[in-house]
């Protein structure tokens, strides 16, 4: 009895919360009237066996995960709000918690009754993992929204596995239990060092230390890698080994085990102690033609002569003069990786379209060919023929 007591000294709060529905209202009083004579009934019946387990129901929650399309005042006036009170909540939301909107795909709104009839008497906006805020009937009616805590838990996960027979790295790294996100930044971090369509063979072994982020014991995300070992079968390198390190500046990088940059193909590209003397700018004024005209990529000053290593193994797809880059090659790496070294003054020997070069060797020479105002070297990394930042594969 007390407990549908309760019931009903809610539901009085929730005619304030929500007075257009009366109609449900009365029809929970009625229920929760008839529901209290039914747990008498059962306390005789059952003379306090079994039967009074059932007691009052027990409180309900429902949970929307936000689609394209919906608006905050949709989802809860779909949960019975009246018009009014959803226009006041998310009037609260934006002033109290500075929260204008409810996106797709990234939030969630749990709804919270003290039974499944009840009106809803608590919200949960979970927007994005890491936000809560929670909106709560207060006894007066009135909704108040406070941002909560969101206690999360950061794990160090080691996981390993062996390509099989057959197999490939995305699927054997999914398979021993790596969330999918934490394999492609593996296979980004070693895109340089291995050719994942080509140099995978079986028995090849690798290791991953990764943070795993949970929350109310659920894993959110995969985070970020923190070491990985990755056996080569190309050459006589052995295991492959990156640990992440954070700077005190707050810039991270990933480490050989002896504290050299691990991503050696980019480190030692293009030239050791060449200094920067254009970044890359999507809206760079040109210096010879005068007009803004985006610079692809980085400038090395260097005299004229220097020699020009290659950035990683690769394949030269081109060897050519043109007006803009004057003498240039155009190196195809592993998994969408391209580079390109322009301005050259000559060619090495022996380098020519379907050369396959080493990682460190030389490919050319510093000039000034084509629209260049003196000697440098201008060098631009392409990921699936998309022209990217270098220094943000570069430490410069
Ligand atoms: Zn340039």
């Amino acid at each position: 009895m007390e407990k549908a007591k309760t019931n009903i000294d809610k539901n009085n709060c929730d005619v304030v919360c929500a007075p257009a529905n009366r109609t449900a209202i009365i029809a929970v009083v009625v229920a929760s009237i008839l529901l209290s004579v039914l747990l008498i009934a059962g306390g005789v019946i059952f003379f306090g066996g079994r039967g009074m387990v059932a007691a009052a129901p027990p409180p309900h929650e429902t949970v929307v995960a936000v689609q394209s399309g919906d608006t905050l005042s949709k989802l809860l006036t779909e949960q019975n709000l009246t018009k009014g009170d959803a226009n006041a909540i998310a009037a609260m939301l934006k002033s109290d918690c500075g929260v204008s909107g409810i996106r797709a795909g990234a939030d969630r709104l749990t709804f919270k009754r003290a039974n499944e009839e009840a009106p809803v008497d608590k919200i949960v906006l979970a927007s994005g993992p890491w936000k809560r805020i929670e909106m709560t009937c207060g006894a007066d009616g009135k909704w108040s929204a406070a941002e909560v805590s969101v206690e999360k838990s950061t794990y160090l996960v080691r996981k390993s596995g062996k390509i099989p027979a057959g197999g490939v790295f995305s699927q054997t790294g999914i398979d021993a239990g790596i969330p999918i996100g934490v394999v492609y930044e593996i296979i980004n971090l070693l895109a340089f060092e291995i050719d994942f369509e080509r140099d995978i063979q079986p028995g090849q072994e690798f290791v991953v230390l990764y943070e795993e982020n949970m929350i109310d014991g659920r894993t959110i995300d995969g985070g970020r890698v923190i070491f990985v070992s990755f056996d080569t079968h190309l050459d006589r390198r052995g295991k492959l080994e990156m640990y992440r390190f954070e700077k005190p500046d707050g810039k991270f990088g990933f480490y050989d085990f002896e504290g050299k940059g691990a991503i050696k193909s980019l480190k030692r590209t293009p030239i050791d102690g060449a200094s920067v003397s254009s970044k890359f700018n999507p809206n760079r004024k040109h210096p010879v033609l005068g007009f803004t005209r985006a610079h692809k990529g980085v400038d090395f000053r260097a005299a004229t002569g220097t020699p020009i290593p290659s950035a990683g193994a690769g394949r030269v797809v081109k060897r050519e003069f043109n007006s803009g880059y004057g003498n240039f090659v155009r190196i195809r790496h592993a998994n969408g990786f391209e580079t390109v070294y322009a301005h050259m003054s000559r060619f090495q020997k022996g380098i020519n379209v379907g050369t396959t070069v080493a990682q460190g060797q030389i490919i050319g020479f510093v000039g000034s060919t084509g629209l260049s105002t003196g000697p440098h070297l201008h060098f631009e990394i392409r990921i699936n023929n998309v022209a990217v930042n270098p220094a943000n594969y570069l430490p410069i």
